[in-house]
């Protein structure tokens, strides 16, 4: 079979230059130009017999009659389609998002599929099954050449990039022969997949079943032509509908109250605080990327209870912000926000960014392993002894054993874990000798002030253990947390009017 055979072929059962070239495989850059592309391939095609759609659309004769619709994409390549698109696109809320890089997400008919394998058993009959076997599709996927040549057209007209994390434009396009030919599927199945109970059509059932290795093509001949029946309307546009990406905005917070909680605190449908960390930094950088602030995820690199601070250069957290409108935020608007957040003064955020969300994982991921640094107030029954502070002076690490805790029992399973004490330094507090500030070095996950008390021997050793004396804990701050992220951008040093 020559490639001018095929060609000819294809355009005898009325399909399209750009199908023709999806039949003779071409690729990538390819169908740009494809007057070239049919040379190199030895093919000589008749300009005039061609619709004149791809290459010079206003040198169509105006006499001529309305153009013909490919049968195997419908249209779907026609410049008349990517016309239509590109208008429903600029009409949508598109111009909203200032994201530079676009996926076109389409939905097509099942039709398009049905078409493709009656093409399919059109040429082996045509060329025989040495030329079109059973196995390898006959042309380059629909779904793929959407791919090639509309992802390229759509992105250039619209001055956007390609980016499959970026502003996704859902397409949905119908076509009028649908509904007819999926019934007439429906009857086929029933007949090709008798012992199947499953008649649900689907594109996952077409994908699986529908090949000539699976089927008939006498059988599929009874319900649907081979090849493929000309059409009379091109597809319709349903409807376009946008998803912005998913941005992440990343920084450190300190959190200065004792009276603060982590989230929104809410018991029995009753909140037991007004605001939370989480609602203050959102409430402060939500809407510059999007005006629904349910879309909002707040992470943090861990978190404290409500009656503990967190000093020193804070903890990392990220605002993951779905469907955003804008993706980019300049340093001046972060240190703006950062502003309106520590005017709370009970947060106080830096180094807020935009991250890239694959960097989620410094924070999702390894939290075991990280280290934390807590300073506890202390008090003792009896003023602190040098013996006492002795014992609270230890440079190598150990490992404690820790039932949950009874506080947290009512969230968390009841299990004992190990954990590491990497160093505990002590000092007396010169107003109170019954004061003591211990600063402690653990692995993250520790609780802290089970850790002091001992929890009635539910955390073995323990500070109390180990002096043995009973000890209680009075006010902790976390004062460090040794995660080196997000990176330091310093937006303090951007002056904000
Ligand atoms: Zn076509």
């Amino acid at each position: 079979m020559k490639n001018q055979e095929l060609v000819d072929y294809l355009a005898s059962c009325g399909v399209c230059r750009v199908c023709q070239l999806r039949y003779l495989k071409a690729r990538g850059n390819e169908y740009r130009d494809m007057q070239q592309t049919f040379q190199r391939l030895d093919v000589k095609v008749d300009d005039s017999d061609l619709k004149p759609s791809e290459d010079e659309p206003n040198e169509q004769p105006p006499k001529k009659p309305r153009l013909t619709i490919c049968s195997t994409c419908l249209g779907l390549f026609s410049e008349e389609f990517q016309s239509q698109l590109i208008e429903g696109i600029s009409k949508s809320d598109f111009g909203k998002y200032d994201s530079a890089g676009i996926v076109l997400a389409i939905t097509l008919p099942l039709t398009l599929q049905l078409r493709q394998l009656s093409m399919w058993f059109a040429l082996q009959r045509k060329f025989g099954k040495s030329s079109f076997n059973d196995n390898s599709a006959p042309d380059v996927p629909i779904k793929e050449a959407v791919k090639l040549i509309l992802h390229p057209i759509v992105c250039s007209k619209l001055g956007r990039e390609y980016d499959a994390n970026g502003l996704m434009i859902n397409i949905d396009v119908r076509h009028s022969v649908e509904s007819e030919e999926v019934d007439q599927l429906t009857e086929l199945n029933r007949v090709a997949f008798p012992v199947k109970k499953r008649t649900e059509i689907s594109r996952g059932l077409l994908e699986k079943q529908y090949q000539p290795a699976r089927i008939k093509a006498d059988i599929f001949e009874k319900y649907l032509p081979i090849p493929p029946a000309a059409v009379e309307e091109p597809l319709q546009l349903q409807s376009i509908d946008l998803m912005g990406p998913i941005v992440c905005v990343a920084g450190r917070y300190r959190k200065l109250s004792r009276e603060l909680s982590h989230t929104p605190w809410v018991l029995q449908g009753k909140r037991i605080m007004e605001e939370s960390i989480e609602e203050i930094i959102a409430k402060q950088v939500a809407p510059h990327f999007t005006d629904t602030v349910c879309k909002v995820t707040f992470m943090s690199s861990g978190r404290e209870d409500v009656d503990v601070r967190c000093l020193g250069k804070g903890r990392p957290f990220v605002l993951e912000i779905m469907d955003a409108k804008r993706s980019s935020l300049s340093r001046q608007q972060a240190r703006q926000m950062e502003v309106a957040v520590d005017m709370s003064g009970k947060v106080s955020i830096h180094n807020l960014q935009v991250v890239p969300r694959e960097q989620l994982t410094h924070i999702k991921t390894g939290e075991e392993q990280k280290r934390k640094y807590y300073r506890a107030l202390c008090v003792l029954d009896e003023p602190v002894t040098v013996d006492i502070l002795k014992k609270l002076q230890i440079s190598e690490s150990f490992i404690i054993q820790q039932k949950t805790p009874i506080r947290v029992l009512h969230r968390r399973p009841l299990h004992t874990r190990p954990r590491s004490i990497y160093s505990v330094k002590a000092c007396v507090s010169r107003e109170n000798r019954r004061l003591l500030i211990i600063d402690v070095v653990s692995q993250a996950g520790t609780y802290i002030k089970e850790l002091v008390h001992g929890e009635f021997g539910r955390t073995t050793p323990s500070i109390s253990s180990i002096i043995g004396k009973p000890i209680d804990i009075l006010a902790l701050d976390v004062v460090g947390i040794d995660l080196d992220w997000p990176a330091d951008v310093n937006n303090a040093e951007i002056e904000v009017e």
